[in-house]
């Protein structure tokens, strides 16, 4: 699934194409892909002013105030193309396409976009809020602190708290926002740090280096485009590049980079783990 990379990687992307580019109408294609069912996703004739990201999820805001919140789940991807080109209906055509949103750009011409909303899972879903700030006081502040920022004190309070697996908190939204199981087992991997263990039993400087690793990646993913696994791709379609760098993610049985022994693919917390039991501890 898209994780922090590559959701900021389409922030960054949507916020320099559509700053400024009116609404000129919001279709929703499964009206199950809305939250509450149905909903009107953005009033016509508004214009994005700013595109925010919060862990793993984005939000498209207007200047009328109303502002939309949209969450990836496990295939969701964005694509953004010039309105009536070939690229345009064949997205149209496309049956996990479940939302368009057409947009006349700010600027040059004023070029007419098409916003497609791909998801096929179906684990992603589009919420409209009044306002940006009932979505930061709301549902978003749930979250905890940006992975991207974290800090040795900040990382090793929010893991003071629980007794799940050190793998479980980093994969919890409310411990930490925006890292999924590839990035968590990155992290872990770099700080050699053994998944399993119970998150509250890491040593100072081995949270010190956990939190130094989780920026390290994921400034280097961003970097690199983030990670293409299946369906995630930036808005023109193009693949990131960071997956030629992963050390464990998809390696199982695989040499481990810093000792060579065969890497080992465990289930914890329910999510398929892989690590190195000759660096990680
Ligand atoms: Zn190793």
């Amino acid at each position: 699934m898209p994780e922090l990379p590559e959701v900021e990687r389409l922030q960054r992307e949507l916020e320099e194409r559509l700053r400024g580019a009116q609404l000129r109408s919001c279709a929703l294609r499964r009206a199950d892909y809305a939250r509450p069912t149905g909903a009107r996703l953005l009033p016509r004739a508004a214009r994005i002013d700013q595109v925010r990201r919060r862990g793993k999820q984005l939000a498209l805001c207007t200047d009328r105030g109303p502002c939309l919140r949209i969450a990836l789940g496990m295939t969701g991807s964005l694509r953004l193309v010039a309105a009536h080109s070939p690229q345009d209906k064949a997205l149209a055509a496309d049956p996990h396409v479940h939302a368009q949103l057409r947009l006349r750009s700010d600027s040059g011409e004023g070029q007419l976009l098409t916003l497609h909303v791909r998801d096929p899972r179906r684990f992603g879903w589009l919420e409209p809020f009044p306002s940006v700030e009932a979505l930061e006081q709301g549902p978003w502040s749930r979250f905890g602190p940006e992975a991207l920022t974290i800090d040795a004190r900040t990382l090793t309070s929010q893991l003071a708290r629980t007794n799940r697996s050190i793998k479980a908190a980093l994969l919890d939204q409310r411990v930490l926002a925006g890292v999924g199981n590839i990035y968590a087992d990155e992290a872990l991997h770099r700080a050699g740090v053994d998944p399993r263990r119970a998150a509250s039993s890491l040593q100072q400087e081995e949270t010190a280096a956990l939190a130094k690793a989780l920026r390290t990646i994921l400034r280097q993913a961003i970097a690199r485009g983030g990670s293409t696994i299946r369906d995630y791709a930036a808005l023109d379609g193009s693949p990131g590049r960071q997956q030629h760098r992963h050390r464990v993610y998809g390696r199982a049985g695989l040499p481990c980079c810093r000792c060579a022994r065969p890497l080992t693919r465990t289930l914890v917390a329910g999510r398929t783990t892989v690590w190195c039991t000759g660096c990680q501890h």
